[in-house]
């Protein structure tokens, strides 16, 4: 019997899950082909609700058995380790698959900028595991606090410093302000003695939006008494102090790194084109420079925005796009059809502030935008929130339960 011809898709986040299920449901009639998918962790995360997670403990993982049961993908367990694109070989330790097609979807992590201390002795908040120790310190910092008897003590106990203003640091900040009202109530701990404060070493927090966004969420983040230090750098972090650009000293037991992000090692190691953040260059297709097999997607690949000729941002929407489009384009390639360039399309942008305020806008028909703020903003973030899940399910042609 005729070996099969191998597609395997590394990572399953929201890139490389999207890719794997739709590979499936285009290869469904053709058993000659098999989708492989690996990841380090047995579930899928979604990564955009880590704040929630490492705030208030929501549930933010599916399994993926659930997601591909029945389906005809075959899931490996593991952390890739290598990836050979010449030879087609992808390694988890002492295993190796070999593949005729991949997609590499492995996502970011943390960029510490070799910032003295600040690996060490902070939080990133990019795992699931992050949120989970952030969580879990949370909750021991706010009842030792409440029995603490030396004030200064206390509230250098209960500073929290959030190193980075961009998106995922003012969400998170603005969920734990949420949270440490609740922490000062069930443990009677003074709410003045709490301080949240992001360094954001920009001009403004959420550079990348629009500036009226940018103003009116700075706006809210003061009415919930946050701090906000714009235009400076973290320079050092020991255990206790984290040392700001401009001299300053904070004392403080938690730092969440929020600053940047990075691509693995593993992916500059296989010795195929990287640029900026160690993304892969890939051409309009999403298919990785002079690898016709190879293909990366969402955080992994540096693609292009053909219009502004500007990167396209490392966010779940365009991972989520990039996934479907080379599941099509692979296809297309194996049974002659025609493989479509990749065209970016911005769906819009909301910032979650806290349980019950959202601010951002969407995309309408005919370049038209709709804006939001409030409440109906928040709803608005959990609609996307669950549209995702709508569309795994859609794809997967199962019902996804927790
Ligand atoms: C706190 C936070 C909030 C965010 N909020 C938003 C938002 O509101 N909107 C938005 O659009 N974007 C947001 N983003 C960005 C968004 O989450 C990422 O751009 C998106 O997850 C990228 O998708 P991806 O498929 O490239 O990688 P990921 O979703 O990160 O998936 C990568 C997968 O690869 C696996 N993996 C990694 N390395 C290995 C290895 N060596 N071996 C095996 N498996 C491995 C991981 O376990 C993971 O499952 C946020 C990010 C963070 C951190």
């Amino acid at each position: 019997m005729e070996a099969k011809k191998n597609i395997v898709v590394m990572g399953a986040g929201y890139g490389g899950i999207t890719a794997a299920l739709r590979l499936a449901r285009l290869f469904r009639l053709h058993p000659e082909y098999q989708i492989h998918l690996i990841d380090r962790n047995p579930y899928h995360t979604l990564k955009t609700q880590l704040h929630e997670a490492a705030v208030r403990k929501t549930e933010i993982s599916i399994p993926i058995d659930r997601i591909i049961q029945r389906q005809n993908i075959i899931f490996h367990l593991g952390e890739a380790t290598r990836i050979d694109s010449i030879g087609h070989i992808v390694r988890m330790g002492n295993r190796s698959l070999s593949f005729n097609y991949l997609v590499i979807a492995l996502g970011s992590q943390a960029n510490f900028y070799n910032i003295p201390g600040l690996q060490e002795s902070s939080f990133p908040l990019q795992t699931l595991r992050d949120a989970q120790q952030i969580y879990d310190s949370i909750s021991q910092l706010c009842a030792y606090a409440a029995t603490e008897p030396n004030e200064e003590r206390r509230r250098d106990t209960l500073r929290f410093v959030i190193g980075g203003g961009g998106l995922s640091g003012v969400e998170f900040a603005a969920e734990l302000a949420d949270h440490v009202a609740q922490c000062t109530r069930n443990y009677q701990v003074n709410p003045h003695e709490v301080e949240i404060i992001i360094i954001e070493s920009g001009s403004r927090v959420v550079p990348k939006m629009d500036e009226s966004f940018a103003m009116r969420i700075h706006k809210k983040l003061l009415e919930r008494g946050i701090k906000i230090i714009t235009g400076t750098k973290i320079d050092s972090r020991t255990p206790d102090t984290v040392v700001l650009s401009s001299g300053e000293v904070l004392r403080t037991r938690t730092v969440i790194w929020t600053g940047g992000i990075r691509i693995q090692e593993l992916v500059k190691e296989s010795g195929m084109k990287t640029g900026q953040l160690g993304r892969i260059i890939v051409d309009e297709f999403l298919q990785v420079e002079g690898n016709l097999f190879v293909y990366a997607i969402g955080d992994n690949a540096l693609a292009l925005n053909p219009y502004t000729k500007e990167p396209v941002p490392a966010a779940a929407q365009f991972a989520l796009q990039q996934g479907r489009l080379v599941a099509n384009n692979i296809y297309a390639t194996i049974f002659g059809g025609v493989r479509r360039p990749y065209r970016p399309k911005v769906l819009g942008e909301v910032v979650s502030l806290g349980r019950h305020l959202a601010i951002g806008w969407l995309a309408l028909p005919l370049s038209k935008k709709i804006t939001f703020v409030g409440f109906l903003g928040s709803l608005l973030k959990t609609a996307i929130q669950e549209r995702h899940i709508f569309l795994l399910r859609k794809e997967s042609r199962k019902w996804i339960t927790y």
